[in-house]
């Protein structure tokens, strides 16, 4: 099968053959029918974020079923799957207290390369690749973990099912499970991607009265309108702090979402929000980066400041869910996909991320 290879850290990555070994104890192989870029991807391409190579990226992908290993239980060939990257183990603290996304098996080692058990199903010439984030969804077909897969209806295109396995997830749950936005709300967004936009769909569909969306890029300005947001911001030319006080009669916002990965964004999140509101930070800045907050007013305003991550998502539970709001009208995924391209463009794909041409990139599989 073909797979984009990333064979040293900046290097362009060469769609080559690859093999790909049948799926053993627990795993599961699957047919991948879309797969979207995302910003970890690049950073990972670039160095930024250190994983091991040769190695197959990729970690937001959808696909059908196509052969099960020994003791595999909750998926059967033919199933539609939207991939998870933390393959949770069901049994540590943090997943039977109902943070699975913490979970202490899977989440520390997500960088490693490797399946959780330590395997490699992937090989260029004879010699293993390694995997990423327990997916590498930049390949015709995955092997992988039973508990990455996550069983979902099959009326929803696959290629917009993708989406749900890393940015729409992050976006939504960040707004509906970690700052749980109340009705009537208001919601400031910062970044206008593909995460960005779903924190701006969820606050919608949470019934937030208004939802402010900050961008520097018109055309995801336009977008975020389009999807939800009842205002928008250029932070360079606009002065969002007063458009916020406008609506909120000086308050700030209820709850703040900063999905940009620039951690002084999130001093500015934090002056933007009202007294015991929520600054939820999602993107994931530079390694080195620190976070500088007023003290006084961390005392005396009582603000929530906190992380989360992949939308602190139940997989199982908050994806199908997801994609029944979807499927219902109320959630407009489909308009995140900005441009979709063949394997063999992936490079290209790339190259219009960084430019900030896309809201969000597509690869789909013929
Ligand atoms: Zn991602
Ligand atoms: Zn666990």
């Amino acid at each position: 099968m073909r797979a984009a290879v990333l064979f040293a850290p900046n290097e362009k990555l060469k769609v080559v053959e690859v093999g790909l070994e049948k799926p053993g104890p627990g795993e599961v192989m699957v047919r991948l029918a879309a797969t979207g870029i995302c910003a970890s991807d690049w950073h990972t391409l670039t160095g930024a974020i250190p994983s091991p190579t040769p190695s197959v990226l990729g970690h937001e992908g959808a696909g059908v079923v196509e052969s099960v290993g020994e003791s595999v239980r909750s998926v059967a060939p033919g199933d539609h799957v939207v991939l998870s990257w933390i393959p949770s183990c069901g049994h540590c603290r943090y997943c039977e207290s109902g943070r699975p996304n913490l979970c202490s098996v899977a989440a520390p080692a997500l960088l490693a390369g490797t399946l959780v058990s330590g395997a490699r199903r992937l090989s260029y010439r004879g010699e293993p690749l390694y995997h990423y984030s327990y997916l590498s969804t930049f390949a015709e077909a995955v092997v992988v973990d039973e508990a990455c897969c996550v069983p979902i209806r099959k009326d929803v295109a696959l290629s917009v099912a993708a989406l749900v396995g890393c940015a729409v997830t992050t976006g939504y749950g960040a707004v509906v499970n970690r700052a749980q936005a109340e009705p009537g709300s208001t919601v400031l967004v910062f970044g206008s991607g593909g995460v960005g936009l779903s924190a701006v769909m969820a606050a919608r569909v949470s019934g937030a009265r208004y939802v402010v969306a900050v961008d520097p890029v018109a055309f995801k300005r336009e977008l975020a309108l389009e999807v939800g947001a009842t205002h928008v911001a250029d932070p360079v030319a606009e002065d969002v702090a007063a458009l916020v006080a406008g609506l909120t009669e000086g308050d700030g916002a209820d709850v703040a979402i900063e999905s940009a990965g620039r951690s002084e964004l999130v001093a500015e999140a934090f002056r933007l929000t009202r007294r015991g509101g929520t600054i939820v930070c999602v993107g994931i800045p530079a390694a080195d980066a620190t976070v500088s907050l007023p003290g006084p007013a961390l005392v005396r305003h009582e603000k929530i400041v906190t992380g989360s991550l992949y939308g602190s998502c139940r997989a199982r539970q908050d994806m199908p869910r997801i994609l029944d709001l979807y499927a219902e009208g109320r959630l407009p995924l489909d308009r995140l996909v900005t441009r979709t391209y063949g394997l063999e463009e992936i490079n290209e794909a790339f190259d219009d991320m960084v430019a900030g041409r896309l809201a969000r990139g597509v690869i789909a599989f013929a």
